[in-house]
C-alpha cells in the first residue's frame, strides 16, 4: 500500500507536460501524444510539392494585413476555383479583416450548406501564408471531411496527417504493417533509415509525411491529433510549434469532441492489469473521494504494468497493443485524479459494466489542449451552437467576432413541415405516438410516390419499431440500416430502388443530394439522454436549459441539411415527433436563420407542379 501512495503522490501535472516519478525511476516525460494518435482514419495527402522552407523560430510569425484592399488583392491572387460562388470573396474578406485588421482573437463563422466552407477557410490559410509567411492548423473531428479536403481539385500547398495506425510500414523487415504495430514501435533499439526522409521522397509513410506537414504552412489534420500534440514535450521535435492560425471546421461537435478525449470509461475486463491487487470497485452510487481512491489503485498498477513494459527490449503485438492502451487510459485517470483534487466537478454514469467519467465543464481543457496552440481561431461550421457555447468551449474571455454567410439555397425548395406532427416521442409516450408515426409516414410516402425518402429514427430501438407498425406492401419499399454495417447498408440503398430507408444517427457526414432523397422525415427531437449523470447535473443542478435544447436543435439543423446540397436541388423535411414544437417556439434565439426561413414555407412551392400544395394528407 505504501508503494501505491507514494507512487500516485508522485505525479505532477504541468499545464503542457505530464510527467511520472515512480520510485526511484528518473523522471521521464510521458510520450501521450504518440499514444492516443490512433483515434483517427486517413488518406494520402494529395501535395506532392516541395514544402516550404521550415520556419526555425518556434513563435508563430504575426500577422499584419493593413486593410481591406489589401486583403482583397490577397484573396483574389489566391483564390484556388475559377470564380467566386456568392459571397464566398466577401466571406474570407470579413473573416481576415475581424481577425487581422480588427485584431480579433476568435472569429466565428456561420455558413451553410453550399457556402463552400472548405474553400473559404483555405483562402483564410493561404492569405495568411502568401502575405506574412504565417502558418496554419485546419482542423476538424471527422476524418471523412479531412478526404474531402485531400480530394478536393481546388486545395493544394497543404499536407495532411491523421494517426499512425492510417499507414503501412515501408521497412523490408515489416512492410505493410499498421505503423502504430510496426517494428520501430515495439523494439526498443530499432533504427530506420526511412523515418528521416519525406513520404514523397520514399520515405516512411508516416513520420515522413508528419515532418512534411511540419514544414508546410498549412497542416490539415483532426482535433484528436491536434489535442495530442499539445501533450508532447516542447522539447520534442515530433511537436507541432504553435502556429498563427487554427481554424476548426464543423464546430458544432467541438464539446464532444473533447468529452470523448478528456473523459474516459473504465471497464475491468478491457484493461489489462492484475485486478487482483486492486480492491473490488465500490459501488456506482458512493461517494466521489471513495471512487478517486479505487482509480488511484487501478492507477498505480497501470504505472507498474508500463514500467515491465518499458524495460522489455522489445514487445509482442499484444503487449504494444497493451501499452498504448495503458498510456491513453494513464494520462486521462491522472487528468481526473488532478483535476479532482483541485476541487473540480465531474460525474460518473454507469452503463452496464462499465463507469464513464466526465467534467461537467470542458473548457479549460479545450483551452490548454487546443487554444493554446494559436494565436487566432476560427471557428466554422453550418450550425454554430449559440447561447453559452463560447464559454462552454474556453473561449468566452477572448475578443470575438461573428460572420454570417446568407444561405444561397432558396428556402421554397427546402421547407420545413411542421404541421404533420403525430405525438411525442418521450419514453413515456413514446407506444402511442409510434404507431400513429408510422401511419403518418406511410402516407408521406404516398404523397411523394416515386421519389426516396430519408427518415432520421434517433435509435435502433425506435428504426425497428416504425418498421414493424409499417405495412406490409411498405416494408418491401424501405430498407433499415445495419448497425454494423452502417455506411455499406447506405451505399446499398443509394443503389436500389427501395423508397425509403431507415437511419439512426445519419444526421451529418453524409449528403443526399438530388434524387438520392427528395424527402426526409426527423422521427424524434433529440434531446440528450436524462439517465446521464452529466446531463443531469447540468440540468437539475445548473438549469443550464439553453444548453440541452442547442444539442437538439443542433441535430435538427444538420439533420435538414443533409436534403438540399445545391441551388438547383429541392427537399421536404417533416417533423413528426411533436416535441419539435416546444423546441422551436421556445428557442427562437438558438436557431440559424437560414432554418427558421425554411419553417413551413411552403404555401408556392412548384417543385411538384402543384403551387396549391400545402403537405396535409389527413
Ligand atoms: S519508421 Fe521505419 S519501421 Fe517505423 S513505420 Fe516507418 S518505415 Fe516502418
Amino acid at each position: 500500500m505504501e508503494l501505491f501512495f507514494s507512487s500516485i503522490d508522485s505525479l505532477i501535472w504541468y499545464p503542457d507536460q505530464l510527467f511520472c516519478m515512480t520510485g526511484s525511476h528518473t523522471t521521464e516525460p510521458f510520450d501521450v501524444g504518440e499514444a492516443v494518435s490512433n483515434l483517427n482514419g486517413g488518406s494520402p495527402s494529395k501535395s506532392t510539392e516541395p514544402p516550404e522552407e521550415p520556419d526555425t523560430n518556434d513563435e508563430p510569425a504575426s500577422v499584419a494585413l493593413p486593410d481591406r484592399a489589401t486583403i482583397e488583392q490577397y484573396v483574389e491572387q489566391v483564390w484556388p476555383a475559377p470564380e467566386f460562388r456568392e459571397h464566398q470573396k466577401e466571406t474570407v474578406i470579413d473573416v481576415l479583416e475581424k481577425m487581422y485588421v480588427d485584431d480579433n482573437e476568435v472569429v466565428t463563422l456561420s455558413a451553410p450548406t453550399g457556402a463552400g466552407k472548405s474553400l473559404i477557410i483555405y483562402a483564410v490559410s493561404r492569405v495568411i501564408s502568401v502575405a506574412e509567411g504565417a502558418k496554419s492548423f485546419v482542423t476538424t473531428p471527422l476524418n471523412s471531411l479531412i478526404d474531402q479536403i485531400d480530394g478536393d481539385d481546388f486545395i493544394d500547398n497543404v499536407t495532411t496527417i491523421k494517426g499512425k495506425n492510417n499507414y503501412s510500414c515501408v521497412h523490408p523487415q515489416d512492410r505493410g504493417a499498421a505503423v502504430d504495430d510496426a517494428i520501430c514501435q515495439r523494439e526498443d533499439d530499432f533504427s530506420c533509415d526511412f523515418k528521416d526522409t519525406f513520404d514523397t521522397d520514399g520515405g516512411c509513410p508516416y513520420y515522413g509525411r508528419k515532418n512534411r506537414a511540419q514544414e508546410t504552412d498549412i497542416a490539415v489534420t483532426n482535433l484528436s491529433y491536434l489535442m495530442a500534440n499539445s501533450m508532447i514535450p516542447e522539447t520534442e521535435d515530433a511537436r507541432f510549434q504553435p502556429r498563427n492560425f487554427l481554424a476548426v471546421d464543423e464546430t458544432q461537435n467541438i464539446e464532444d469532441f473533447a468529452l470523448n478525449f478528456i473523459g474516459f470509461t473504465i471497464d475491468r475486463r478491457e484493461i489489462p492489469i492484475n485486478f487482483k491487487l486492486v480492491d473490488d470497485m465500490p459501488e456506482e452510487d458512493c461517494d466521489m473521494e471513495i471512487m478517486v481512491g479505487w482509480l488511484k489503485q487501478v492507477l498505480n498498477e497501470i504505472l507498474n504494468r508500463l514500467m515491465e513494459l518499458n524495460r522489455k527490449p522489445s514487445l509482442t503485438h499484444t503487449e504494444n497493443d497493451d501499452q498504448e492502451d495503458l498510456e491513453r487510459l494513464k494520462h486521462r485517470i491522472s487528468n481526473f485524479v488532478q483535476d479532482y483534487d483541485e476541487g473540480r466537478h465531474w460525474t460518473k454514469t454507469r452503463d452496464g459494466n462499465t463507469i464513464k467519467f466526465e467534467p461537467v465543464f470542458i473548457g479549460r481543457f479545450i483551452d490548454r489542449f487546443l487554444w493554446k496552440q494559436s494565436e487566432k481561431v476560427l471557428l466554422s461550421s453550418a450550425t454554430i451552437p449559440k447561447g453559452d457555447f463560447l464559454d462552454a468551449v474556453g473561449l468566452k474571455e477572448k475578443r470575438v467576432a461573428h460572420v454570417e454567410v446568407e444561405s444561397t439555397f432558396p428556402t421554397k425548395r427546402r421547407p420545413v413541415i411542421t404541421k404533420q406532427m403525430v405525438g411525442k416521442m418521450t419514453k413515456s409516450e413514446r407506444d402511442d405516438t409510434i404507431p400513429k408515426l408510422a401511419e403518418r409516414l406511410v402516407e408521406i410516402a404516398n404523397f411523394h410516390e416515386g421519389e426516396r425518402g430519408f427518415v432520421h429514427c434517433n435509435s435502433y430501438d425506435i428504426m425497428e419499431r416504425i418498421y414493424e407498425q409499417l405495412p406490409w406492401r411498405v416494408q418491401q419499399r424501405t430498407m433499415c440500416q445495419d448497425q454494423s454495417a452502417r455506411m455499406e447498408s447506405l451505399e446499398e440503398w443509394y443503389d436500389s430502388d427501395e423508397q425509403m430507408f431507415l437511419s439512426v444517427a445519419m444526421d451529418e457526414g453524409i449528403s443526399l443530394d438530388d434524387d438520392r432523397a427528395r424527402w426526409q422525415v426527423v422521427a424524434k427531437a433529440s434531446y440528450p439522454f436524462m439517465g446521464d449523470e452529466r446531463v443531469n447535473y447540468r440540468i437539475n443542478e445548473m438549469g443550464d436549459w439553453d444548453w440541452y435544447a442547442n444539442q437538439a436543435i443542433i441535430d435538427l439543423q444538420q439533420a435538414v441539411g443533409r436534403g438540399m446540397r445545391s441551388k438547383d436541388d429541392y427537399c421536404v423535411t417533416y417533423l413528426l415527433d411533436s416535441s419539435f414544437r416546444n423546441l422551436l417556439n421556445k428557442n427562437e434565439h438558438l436557431f440559424e436563420p437560414w432554418f427558421l426561413d425554411s419553417v413551413d414555407c411552403f404555401t408556392d412551392l412548384d417543385v411538384y407542379g402543384k403551387p396549391e400544395t400545402n403537405f396535409t394528407f389527413s
